[in-house]
């Protein structure tokens, strides 16, 4: 067969094809290490001339068959998977970036990773530029300096479900050298690929709807091989010249289009060990096979809440992409046309403690900091994430003191539109 596959298919079958007699469902290699005969065979995989198991630090079957799987659903050329999401921004940035460099985010990015960034990374020697993604030619073009070694942004954005411009971002790191990195956890691979749209490399928390059931944290960086390291060779030294730890040798030589997943297994992985266990590769592949079924189904069901409360007389304000009133709805028509998730933000009208009433009578809908899998969740910041603040500090932050992050799971959306309805009704009466 050389015709394209189809998402739904590489979801089933990517990455794993047994040969006779062997398990149909990907084996736990559940096994630290791997057995040699010779000692010269032990020795070729540590100076990475030959490929093969040794360690499950670096690497093991399960994960490289779940890490292959979802590089062929990125349609990328090669993938690592980490022990979390935020393992897997880290990485893939420090793969690239070192003390001395710089590098540019956008602003509407994941609480977590907004701290890796603007808190960690300076301590590591690494200088941060902060900016709106929507920022015009001339603002991007002054972030940009000549250590500059990388851009990064959200796909869909983490909590405010915001939409990158990916193709606009891509080119503007291109024409300054440096690939594009997006978060593409929200939407998943079969919402939104980003490869298409010029993005070089891609993560995911697999923590959220590629695992889909709430069993598994975990990451994943994905490389599209498209990236030219050899034609920035100076700004790129880390993977175009020598690796002093292997002998000397250039990734970008000895792997080609593999260079930078190479050397963040062998070197980062090597040396500061987040590897996902093989029990929880084993999930994250278990639940892949059925992405292609849920991501329509999250966001059929999340329209509906979404227009109902859209119209309801109790709510502020609402923010879901598939709205035809919504500020990002041409961009979700471009870029994840099938539908963007299940989580929205919005905010009811009243005060603090109507917002808490209201969030206390639900029953269905639980109450987590968590989003994006099978159960439908809520989370209000002012009374969790930004407790600490008041409501004007909140303002100043640009939070609405009663903005709520909803995320639609695989219940009966009419059950959910019931539970909200009864939740509002019963805020009202105190
Ligand atoms: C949750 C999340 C992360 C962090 O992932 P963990 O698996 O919790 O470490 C990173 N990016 C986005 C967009 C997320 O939603």
């Amino acid at each position: 067969m050389d015709k394209k596959l189809h998402i739904d298919t590489l979801c089933v079958q990517a990455g794993y094809n047994p040969g006779k007699g062997e398990p149909r469902q990907v084996p736990i290699i559940q096994s630290t290490t791997f057995k040699y005969e010779t000692s010269e065979q032990m020795g070729k995989l540590f100076d990475l001339e030959e490929s093969g198991y040794f360690y499950t630090r670096l690497q093991n079957p399960t994960n490289d068959t779940t890490a292959a799987q979802i590089a062929a659903m990125e349609g990328g050329v090669a993938a690592m998977l980490t022990s979390s999401g935020q393992a897997a921004n880290f990485f893939a940035c420090f793969n690239i970036c070192q003390a001395g460099d710089h590098m540019i985010t956008t602003t509407s990015i994941y609480g977590g990773t907004y701290n890796l960034f603007g808190v960690t990374f300076p301590k590591m020697g690494i200088e941060i530029t902060f900016i709106d993604q929507d920022a015009s030619d001339e603002e991007w073009a002054a972030a940009f300096r000549p250590n500059t070694k990388l851009v990064f942004g959200e796909t869909l954005s983490n909590p405010n479900v915001r939409i990158l411009d990916i193709e606009r971002v891509a080119a503007i790191a291109h024409t300054h050298g440096v690939p594009l990195i997006v978060d593409n956890t929200f939407p998943t691979p079969v919402n939104c690929r980003p490869f298409e749209f010029g993005a070089d490399i891609v993560t995911h928390s697999t923590t959220k709807y590629m695992d889909g059931h709430g069993v598994q944290v975990g990451g994943v960086i994905v490389d599209s091989g498209n990236f030219d390291w050899e034609a920035e060779h100076e700004k790129f030294a880390c993977l175009t010249e020598p690796d002093m730890s292997y002998h000397g040798l250039r990734y970008t030589e000895a792997f080609g289009k593999l260079a930078y997943i190479t050397k963040a297994t062998a070197q980062l992985m090597r040396d500061l060990g987040s590897i996902q266990s093989p029990q929880n590769a084993f999930y994250l592949h278990l639940g892949l096979q059925t992405l292609h079924v849920r991501m329509p189904r999250h966001c059929e069901s999340a329209l509906k809440v979404a227009q109902w409360l859209e119209k309801h007389p109790d709510v502020a304000w609402i923010r879901y992409p598939e709205l035809e009133n919504d500020p990002e709805h041409a961009r979700q028509q471009k870029y994840m046309p099938q539908g963007s998730c299940g989580v929205m933000a919005f905010a009811v009208k009243g005060d603090r403690t109507f917002a808490n009433r209201f969030m206390d009578s639900l029953q269905l809908v639980t109450i987590e900091t968590h989003v994006a899998d099978c159960h439908t969740c809520i989370l209000h910041p002012a009374s969790h994430t930004h407790r600490q603040l008041s409501d004007e500090a909140l303002l100043a932050a640009g939070i609405d003191p009663n903005l709520m992050r909803l995320s639609i799971g695989l219940e009966n959306a009419d059950d959910l539109i019931n539970d909200l309805e009864h939740a509002l009704t019963q805020a009202h009466n105190g």
